[in-house]
C-alpha cells in the first residue's frame, strides 16, 4: 500500500489549521508545529476578541479589497470561500451572525468558540499538533526539501507548508521566521510594512486630544496636493496621532507614500453630511443670542475638543456669539470642513493590524499555493505579499490560502 504524503504545517495560525486540517482530510498524514504554547494566539484576540471572521462581500469585491495584487487569491477564494468556512464553523457547533457592513463574527461573539471549532476539525481530521516546537530552518537532502529543523531535531516530511503570519503584534508568536526560512530557499521577502495601523501626526497638540473620539466624519488623505482617498465613520485621537477604523483603512494607502518619503495630510471634515455653505447658512441661523462660542460649539463638537479647535481658529473662547462677525465665521467654518493633520510617520509594525509585504507572489503559483522556486513548498496565510483591509478579509484570505495549500501539498 501507498503510504501517505507526510505534511509538516508550520504555524497553527487560521492558516496553518486550515491548511492541516484540509490536507489530512484527503488522506496526508499531517504534523502542525507551532512555536507557542498553544494555538491560535493572535486568532483569539481578533475583532477585539470578537473574531470578525469573514464578510458577505462577493469573490469579485474580495478581489478587488486585496488591490493591487487581488487576483493572486482568486483561485484561493473559488476553491474555499466564506460558506465553506461557515460550513466549518457550524458543523463545529459555532453559529454565524452577520453585522454592519457586511462583517461575520461568531453568534457567541467569542474568537475562543472558533479557535475551539476549527481544532476540533482539524483534530478529527487525525492531525496531530506539536506546541512549543519552533522550526528553525529548512532540512534539505541534495538539494531537494526533505523536512524541518527544530529546536533540538528534525521531523522528516514530503511537503512543507509555512504558515507563519507576518511580523506584527509579533508577541503573538508572528515575528518574521517565515520570512527566514523562505529567504533560505530563495524566496524574495518584500520588505514587512505596517498596515491597519495608526498614524502620528506633526501637531504636538494632538496629546491633549487623546481619547477623544469622533463618530461620522470623514477622513481624506492628500499627497503632494492630490486627494487621494476618503472614509467616512469613526476615529480617535491617540496620544501622537490619529486611529479608530477608518485611519486605519487609510493607512494602507498612507504608509506606502510615507515609506517612499511623499508629504502626507489627513484632512477631516467633521460636518461631512453637510456642505460649506449649508454649515454657514446654520451658524448665521443659530449663531445669535448671549451664550459664549466655547458653549455653542459643543452642540457641534465633543466638549473636550472645543477648547483647542476654538484655538486653532483664533478665536476667544470667551466671546459672544452674536458678537462673531462674518470672517471669524468663516474661519470656524473652514476648520470645522477641513481640519489637518500632517502625517509624520506610522506606528511601529509591532502595533499594526497586519503586515504588508512577505513572500513576492511572484514566486508562489496562485492555483496551489506552491513556491516556484523549491518543489514540495507552499506558503499560506499573512506570509504572503498580501493584506486587506479592515472587516473581516484577511481572516478570509488566510482560511482560503490555508485550505488551498493544504489540498495542494496533500496530492501528489
Ligand atoms: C489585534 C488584531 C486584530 C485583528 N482582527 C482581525 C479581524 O477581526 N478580522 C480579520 O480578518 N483579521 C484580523 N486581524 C488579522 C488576522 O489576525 C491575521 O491576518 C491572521 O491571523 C493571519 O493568519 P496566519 O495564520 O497567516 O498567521 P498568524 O495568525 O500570525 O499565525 C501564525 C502562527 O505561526 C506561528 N509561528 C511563527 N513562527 C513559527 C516558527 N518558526 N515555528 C513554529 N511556529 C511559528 C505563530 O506562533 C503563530 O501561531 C487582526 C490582527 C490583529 C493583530
Amino acid at each position: 500500500m501507498k503510504r501517505p504524503m507526510r505534511v509538516v504545517v508550520v504555524g497553527a495560525g487560521p492558516a496553518g489549521l486550515l491548511a492541516a486540517g484540509s490536507a489530512a482530510r484527503i488522506g496526508a498524514s499531517v504534523r502542525i508545529i507551532e512555536r507557542n504554547s498553544a494555538p491560535g494566539v493572535k486568532l483569539l484576540i481578533t475583532g477585539k476578541g470578537r473574531c470578525n471572521i469573514s464578510n458577505t462581500a462577493s469573490i469579485k469585491e474580495f478581489v478587488q479589497a486585496f488591490a493591487p495584487d487581488g487576483r493572486f487569491l482568486y483561485r484561493a477564494f473559488s476553491r474555499f470561500f466564506r460558506e465553506d468556512l461557515v460550513e466549518i464553523l457550524t458543523d463545529n457547533g459555532v453559529q454565524v451572525k452577520v453585522e454592519r457592513g457586511g462583517r461575520l463574527f461568531p453568534f457567541s461573539d467569542r474568537a475562543a468558540d472558533v479557535l475551539l471549532a476549527l481544532l476540533s476539525w482539524v483534530k478529527s481530521a487525525g492531525v496531530e499538533i506539536r506546541t512549543g516546537t519552533r522550526c528553525t530552518g529548512l532540512l534539505m537532502h541534495q538539494s531537494a526539501l526533505a523536512g524541518v529543523k527544530i529546536t533540538g531535531g528534525t521531523i522528516e516530511a514530503d511537503k512543507i507548508i509555512l504558515a507563519t503570519g507576518g511580523a506584527s503584534y509579533p508577541r503573538t508568536g508572528s515575528t518574521g521566521d517565515g520570512y527566514r526560512l523562505a529567504a533560505s530557499a530563495g524566496h524574495t521577502v518584500v520588505t514587512p510594512l505596517p498596515s491597519l495601523v495608526p498614524l502620528v501626526v506633526k501637531e504636538g497638540f494632538v496629546a491633549k486630544l487623546e481619547g477623544i473620539s469622533l463618530r461620522n466624519v470623514r477622513a481624506t488623505v492628500i499627497s503632494d496636493d492630490r486627494t487621494l482617498a476618503s472614509e467616512t465613520g469613526e476615529m480617535v485621537f491617540t496620544s501622537d496621532g490619529l486611529s479608530g477604523p477608518i485611519i486605519l483603512t487609510l493607512s494602507r494607502l498612507a504608509v506606502p507614500l510615507l515609506a517612499e518619503r511623499r508629504n502626507v495630510v489627513i484632512s477631516i471634515d467633521l460636518k461631512p453630511a453637510i456642505s460649506e455653505q449649508e454649515l454657514q447658512q446654520r451658524l448665521i441661523r443659530e449663531m445669535v443670542g448671549r451664550q459664549t462660542i466655547k458653549n455653542y460649539l459643543r452642540t457641534l463638537l465633543p466638549a473636550r475638543l472645543a477648547p483647542l479647535f476654538l484655538m486653532l481658529c483664533r478665536l476667544d473662547a470667551n466671546k459672544v456669539i452674536s458678537h462673531i462677525d462674518i470672517e471669524e465665521r468663516c474661519r470656524l467654518v473652514s476648520k470645522l470642513k477641513d481640519l489637518s493633520f500632517a502625517i509624520s510617520s506610522a506606528r511601529p509594525l509591532a502595533e499594526a493590524i497586519v503586515t504588508a509585504g512577505g513572500i513576492s507572489t511572484r514566486e508562489i503559483d496562485p492555483l496551489t499555493m506552491g513556491s516556484r522556486l523549491l518543489p514540495g513548498l507552499f506558503f499560506a496565510g499573512e506570509i504572503i505579499d498580501i493584506d486587506g483591509p479592515t472587516g473581516g478579509y484577511n481572516l478570509q484570505a488566510a482560511f482560503s490560502t490555508g485550505y488551498l495549500a493544504g489540498i495542494s501539498a496533500a496530492s501528489a
